[in-house]
């Protein structure tokens, strides 16, 4: 469907206002706040409330920048169902890094042919379920990082689409724990990756390469994403062509039937409020000249957090304002339970202050503080931010952690016994509850179950 503008000319076709119908990035401020207030109200929080317009916006983005690519949603960015369905209308294809993941894009509706399994030291049960969904579904592809992982599969029987997944030996990424091109856990190393492709040959249809530089294509680390890019086209012209191989042993073997480079994901957004959104279309250039002339082979990319991050916003109520001699805590509703990024990788997300509170002005009329937005966990790791310059908060406001409809709901957990919140997506502005709130029952299901089998 296409976006119209209230004059009903075409928002997103050249010339048309697409810069305000679809800017490159959508701000925390950009909400309609009153809306936010809204579903608060109905719904209570926290809330997680993703737009499934925005995600659609953002696949179109990466569909033009990338016109002649393999686009590969990374589900795990967030696997809810309403978004991989938007993510599967749109055209994407759906990358799976688990068997639940796997399940998920197939009841989302995605077939064989749009789907990508990849292992990084994938569990036995994981293994048998996936080649089990391979013999219904013969056009999946599954991407492989180490020998042990071929030999696995093989036992089991499987001969089909496979994808050797090569350590580059270059990573990129906005925090240590998520560069993953360079760590020794993903791939196999950059110099034996000809001989075991070659060697797979014989026992899969060997149908490409890939590589993931890990999270955080941004503006200042393009160097090392078209270094990755280009050692991959190397490697993938290296494969095709047996015989500009220098090595005399790898001549003897046949060219591989490659279909396909995959240079991976971690398209970075703008999670600062100055940060400048990532410029795609030169992203995309810098790919294509990187990766060189690939004869036959497509190019593929698995953006994950590109397609959801902007699209969704997690919405907490103030509960407690405590003056300290360090600056004001401001208590929330919402934790790390809910949002974990800033624990584990000291994310950065942007908070705006909705207002709300009874008696208050508005937040842009009060004054300004130093505030540490902090969750209600036993755990110091549980704050939002520190020391922040913010509209002084007040018990009862309405606040909007922003930027986080990538690994939000999809990081959150019962540490603490919390129960986890709720979801609600929009479309076409019309909220549907799509994961309700988690009960306090919900977090001994498990428990009692297992007390029934015990009886
Ligand atoms: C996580 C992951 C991605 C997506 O990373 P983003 O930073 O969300 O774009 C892509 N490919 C693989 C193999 C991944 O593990």
């Amino acid at each position: 469907m296409t976006a119209r503008t209230p004059d009903g000319s075409d928002a997103s076709a050249p010339g048309g206002d697409g810069s305000s119908a679809d800017p490159v990035v959508r701000r925390t401020d950009d909400w309609d706040a009153d809306r936010l207030h809204e579903l608060a109200a109905e719904h209570d929080t926290p809330l997680y409330v993703q737009d499934l317009d925005r995600v659609r916006e953002n696949c179109e983005r990466l569909l033009a920048a990338f016109p002649d690519a393999d686009v590969r949603y990374a589900v795990k960015a967030h696997t809810g169902r309403a978004v991989l369905e938007t993510v599967r209308e749109a055209g994407l294809d759906a990358e799976c890094a688990s068997a639940g993941e796997l399940d998920r894009a197939l009841a989302a509706g995605f077939g064989g042919d749009r789907l990508h399994y990849t292992a990084v030291n994938p569990p036995a049960r994981d293994l048998d379920h996936v080649v089990d969904v391979a013999d219904r579904e013969p056009d999946l592809t599954i991407t492989a990082g180490a020998v042990d992982t071929l030999d696995r599969l093989a036992e089991r029987g499987y001969d089909g689409r496979l994808c050797l997944r090569v350590n580059p030996g270059v990573g990129a990424g906005h925090h240590e724990k998520v560069r993953t091109g360079a760590a020794p856990k993903f791939g196999v190393p950059y110099d034996r990756a000809a001989r075991i492709a070659r060697e797979a040959a014989g026992r899969f249809d060997v149908v490409g390469i890939h590589a993931h530089a890990g999270s955080g294509i941004d503006p200042d680390q393009l160097d090392s994403h078209r270094e990755l890019v280009s050692r991959m086209g190397e490697l993938a012209r290296e494969l095709i062509d047996a015989e500009s191989d220098g090595d005399a042993s790898a001549r003897e073997s046949d060219p591989l039937d490659l279909e396909y480079v995959d240079v991976g994901g971690g398209f970075g957004v703008p999670y600062h409020e100055d940060d400048e959104p990532l410029d795609l279309p030169a992203v995309a250039e810098a790919t294509r000249d990187a990766v060189g002339d690939l004869p036959g082979l497509a190019l593929a990319i698995e953006p994950g957090r590109y397609v959801v991050a902007d699209a969704g916003v997690l919405l907490t109520r103030v509960n407690t304002v405590k003056p300290t001699p360090g600056g004001t805590v401001v208590g929330v509703d919402a934790g790390m339970t809910d949002l974990l990024r800033p624990a584990m990788y000291d994310a950065y997300h942007p908070i705006r202050n909705l207002g709300g509170a009874d008696g208050e002005p508005a937040p842009a009329d009060r004054e300004e503080t130093a505030v540490t937005v902090a969750g209600p966990i036993c755990e110091t790791g549980d704050t939002f931010c520190t020391n922040r310059a913010s509209a002084r908060p007040a018990r009862g406001d309405l606040l909007a952690v922003g930027i986080a409809g990538a690994y939000g709901y999809e990081m959150a957990n019962q540490y603490n016994s919390r129960p986890r919140p709720a979801e609600v997506a929009l479309a076409d502005g019309e909220a549907t509850v799509v994961r309700r709130r988690e009960r306090l029952a919900d977090l001994t299901t498990v428990e009692r179950e297992s007390a029934e089998v015990e009886r």
